[in-house]
Order: structure tokens, then sequence, then C-alpha cells
């Protein structure tokens, strides 16, 4: 299979389609990238970079965080993480706060801004700078120094962390939140803001299509039990209340941020970051979706 072939088809295929969507406002600071960034890399399991227009430029990760900061805490309590956040499709939006009152603050995935945030918590009882951990913990996964946090961007979403932060209250109400919220907050809001380009987050997912064992960090990051435990939420909870439909058109497993990031794996193939600004109403970028829809298409070949 020529990658380099196929991932230019679908760039040139996708930029004449002219889709449109709505670059996130909600964090200000997010709303000034220019939408007509695109850009995808693909990265197989020899280590081949494969990359097609924006794939080296920097962009805000947001969401996409979410899955590092659940490897480090799922590998460190391992099942016992399951007790403080389950594992079920919310089909609500990824701030939504209704359901944590009828499930006792248990946060249905960890995918949904109140399941990461449990798991930032989790993170933040483990270790003594969770910030500098989390971007440690993503260069060596990457094989590089490429972590930077935009103090614009992580300003930005502080000022505007009131619904993040009354779903913290809401999880210390019934015991499900251990540490100081606004501390909590804080690296949340530094993980959301951590920009990467598609290259180097393709580098980083390499451990999630190599059944646990990372090309670039040269390690086992997770087992392989663990490592498709990560995977099966990513297909069933990854896109919040848009999984279904990225399952039914794409199949892969895979996680979006606001930042118009999405990055998914084919296991024992590749992985592969897509980068579009423009969103649509579930907050997914409309163009890496569509990507990733005739990459799988053109491949005849999914997870199924
Ligand atoms: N930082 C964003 C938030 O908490 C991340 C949301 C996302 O990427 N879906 O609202």
């Amino acid at each position: 299979m020529d990658y380099q072939q196929l991932i230019e088809e679908v760039y040139q295929e996708v930029n004449d389609l002219n889709l449109r969507g709505t670059v996130a406002d909600y964090i200000p600071e997010l709303a000034k990238v220019s939408a007509d960034r695109f850009g995808m890399a693909l990265i197989d399991l020899n280590g081949e970079v494969y990359g097609v227009g924006d794939y080296q430029e920097p962009f805000s990760i947001q969401s996409i965080s979410k899955v590092f900061t659940l490897t480090m805490v799922f590998h460190v309590f391992r099942s016992k993480l399951w007790s403080r956040v389950n594992v079920e499709p919310s089909g609500n939006p990824f701030n939504s706060i209704a359901q944590l009152e009828y499930e006792k603050g248990i946060p249905r995935n960890p995918f949904l801004n109140a399941g990461a945030l449990v798991i930032t918590d989790a993170l933040t009882s483990k270790s003594e700078n969770p910030v500098h951990s989390i971007r440690e913990f993503i260069d060596e996964l990457a094989g590089q120094h490429c972590v930077r946090i935009n103090e614009e961007v992580m300003h930005s979403e502080l000022l505007h962390a009131e619904r993040n932060t009354a779903m913290a209250y809401f999880l210390k109400a019934y015991q499900n939140f251990d540490n100081d919220i606004q501390e909590v907050i804080r690296t949340y809001v530094s993980q959301c803001s951590i920009e990467m380009s598609c290259e180097e987050l393709a580098k980083a997912f390499s451990y999630l299509a190599n059944d646990g064992y990372s090309l670039f960090a040269k390690r086992e990051i997770l087992n392989e039990s663990q490592s498709r435990r990560v995977n099966a939420l990513m297909l069933t909870c990854g896109f919040y209340d848009e999984s279904g439909e990225f399952a039914f058109r794409v199949g892969l497993p895979g996680k979006s941020g606001v930042g118009g990031g999405v990055a998914a794996v084919l296991p024992g193939k590749f992985s592969i970051a897509v980068w579009s600004p423009e969103l649509n109403e579930k907050g997914n970028s409309v163009k890496a979706i569509k990507a990733l829809e005739l990459l799988t298409d053109k491949l005849k070949f999914s997870l199924f």
C-alpha cells in the first residue's frame, strides 16, 4: 500500500468538497486560528512518516490530550480506575453535566470533560508536578521534545472555565475528587492547551496501533490488554455524541479535540492524525472526519 499516494488523494478530494464548519470560539483564543489549515500525517509500524498539507504545523490538541492522561493513570491504577469512571458511551455533548447526578458522581466515560477531570485528579494524586509529567510523557511517546503549552489558549480557557469548575465541585460533592479544584482545573486546561503537529501526534499514538509498545519511546507503554481497552474506549466514546457515527463512517478508534484535530489508529497497521479547525455542531472537525472516512473507504479496510 502506497500510503503517501493514498493520503494525497484523500487530501485533494476533501479539499475539492469545500466542506465548511465553524471554528470553536467558546475558548476565544482558539477562534484566531486560520480556518483553512488542513494537514494529515500517517505513521506505519516501521515508523515511516507520510504527510500532506499542514502536517508539521502545531495546533491545539485539546481533548486529544485525554488519551494521554488516561494512559498515564490506567498504567498506575489499573482496573481500580473503573470504580471512579465508567466505560459507557454517553450520547451527550463533551461538556454535559446532566448524567453526573443520576449516576452519583461517576462520569460515564473518561473522554467526557467530567471523566477527564476525574482522570486528571487521579494523576494529581500521584504526581508532584502533573503538568510536567504530562509533557514529559508525551515527549517520550513522540520520541522528541515537541510539547508546547500555548499560554494564551490556556489563559483564555481559564477565564471561561465555569462549566468545568462546576463539574469538579459536583464530583467533589460525590467524593469522587480528591485534590484542590483550582489546581486540577489548571492542569486540565494546561493539558488541553498543548500544541503538537499531526506528525508529532501520529508518532505519539503509535503505541495504540502497536499493542501498547511505542515505536518512538521504544518501550511498552501499556500492556496489550490495556491498549485494546483504550482503543475500545476511543471507538465507543472518542467523539462524544458522534461516536456511533464515526464508527459507522470511519470504523477506527480515534479521539477528537475542539482545536480541530483527530488522532486515530488502525491496530496492527498505522496511527494517523488529521487537523482542520472547522467543526460541526458536535465539536468535531468536519474535514478530518471526512478525510478518515475516505481513507478507510479507499483502503477497503477498517477495524471491521
Ligand atoms: N478544553 C476543552 C474543554 O474542556 C476541550 C474540549 C474538547 O476538545 N472537546 O472544554
